[in-house]
């Protein structure tokens, strides 16, 4: 029996945790979920998005598997998924990205993994209002050492990139390359413009690559790595980016799969492991019965290899690769305008699965 915290998170968040429940148990596995809310509604309630008792739970179990979180734009409390992955160094987010015969997408036999740095970078949280005194005194500091301007009326957001996180996350990718039989890594940056942030990055990935000779190793300017996916994504395997570029590319790379009602993802750090769909809220179809459960579920296959759990693993992978290539129970993210089957709801589709999985 495991025990594992499951944080619901809100938007359609509660109804696909509902769904992965539900085909995770049709597996035989006994697990024994513990429940912790976190995000708006428990700030009215609690004054905080992330309660300790949310950090305290995952610190007991070791492993949790979310749902999506929404985060207020611009103003308000800052990301509780940021955060989260920060409070319990979850520094590795790793998402693969890979094709299932059937999905509606314009491409074919994608097989790539983004590992994306998860604690620092643009995303540390450390940014300087517009107007504050701090910031005024920022901007003099900065004018006064380096004799560059910024205007009076600019916001800050700092960017740092450390020996210590750039080593760890690419050593975790040609780890995780040799782990799992992959060929190359590939280290996106921007070092050309960014020296001494994206450079440092680049020039650590470099040296850490020496130690895996067995593991091809490149690097690409972020830019161009975003037409070469486009274009030729066959050329990419293992693709290992500070938290900024990763995040934009796991969408992009989830585009090419069909969409991020197809994208899983896991946090995974030296002592605790979060999974979670690399999708967020989607407060629009909040409550609906609408959208694809397939992203969590497949995050929840992501923790049950973890566990080490390959046959329950196994079983969800393969049902959910056979719902996909018939077709028929699916969400309306997955079906074409010419179908003449209708798209069934988030609940039909966990339904399908778990009949499928107690056939095997
Ligand atoms: P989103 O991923 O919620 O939605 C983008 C679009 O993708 C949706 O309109 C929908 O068409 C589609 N989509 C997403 N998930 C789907 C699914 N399971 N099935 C079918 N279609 C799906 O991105 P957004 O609109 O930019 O963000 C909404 C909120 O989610 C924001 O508050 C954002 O901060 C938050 N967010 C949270 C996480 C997280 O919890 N880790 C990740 C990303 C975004």
């Amino acid at each position: 029996m495991y025990t594992i915290t499951l944080i619901p998170g809100d938007g359609i968040g509660p109804e696909i945790s509902e769904a992965m429940k539900k085909v995770v148990e049709a597996t035989g596995i006994k697990i024994q979920w513990e429940i912790q809310n976190a995000g708006e509604e428990v700030y009215l309630k609690e004054g905080n998005p992330l309660p300790e008792r949310v950090i305290e739970s995952i610190k007991k179990n070791k492993i949790a598997i979310k749902g999506p979180i929404t985060t207020p734009v611009g103003t308000g409390f800052r990301s509780v998924n940021v955060s989260l992955r920060q409070a319990l160094d979850l520094y590795a987010c790793v998402r693969p990205c890979k094709s299932f015969k059937g999905a509606k997408t314009k491409y074919e036999n994608i097989d790539l993994v983004i590992v994306r740095e998860n604690t620092e970078d643009l995303y540390a949280g450390i940014e300087f209002k517009k107007g504050e005194t701090e910031t005024i005194d920022l901007i003099k500091f900065i004018e006064e050492k380096t004799g560059k301007k910024i205007r009076q009326d600019s916001g800050i957001s700092i960017k740092p990139i450390s020996v210590f996180g750039t080593e760890r996350i690419v050593r975790f990718a040609f780890e995780y390359a040799r782990k799992n039989g992959r060929k190359k890594v590939t280290a996106v940056h921007k070092a050309n413009i960014m020296k001494h942030s994206d450079g440092l990055f680049l020039e650590v990935a470099r040296e850490v690559a020496t130690n895996y000779p067995d593991v091809e190793f490149e690097d690409k300017i972020v830019d161009n790595m975003c037409m070469q996916l486009v274009q030729k994504p066959e050329l990419y395997d293992v693709l290992v980016l500070p938290n900024l570029y990763g995040d934009i590319i796991s969408d992009l790379a989830a585009g090419l799969i069909g969409g991020l009602g197809l994208a899983p993802g896991a946090n995974i750090g030296d002592e605790y492991a979060v999974f979670e769909p690399t999708h967020g809220s989607a407060p629009k179809y909040k409550g609906l019965n609408k959208v694809n459960p397939f992203a969590i579920i497949l995050s929840a296959v992501m923790m049950l290899r973890y566990l080490g759990e390959t046959q329950s693993a196994d079983k969800i992978e393969n049902a959910v690769a056979e719902i996909i290539k018939e077709g028929r129970f699916v969400t309306y993210d997955m079906k074409s305008p010419d179908d003449p089957n209708p798209p069934v709801g988030t609940l039909e589709v966990a339904e399908a699965l778990v009949e499928k999985i107690k056939s095997y």
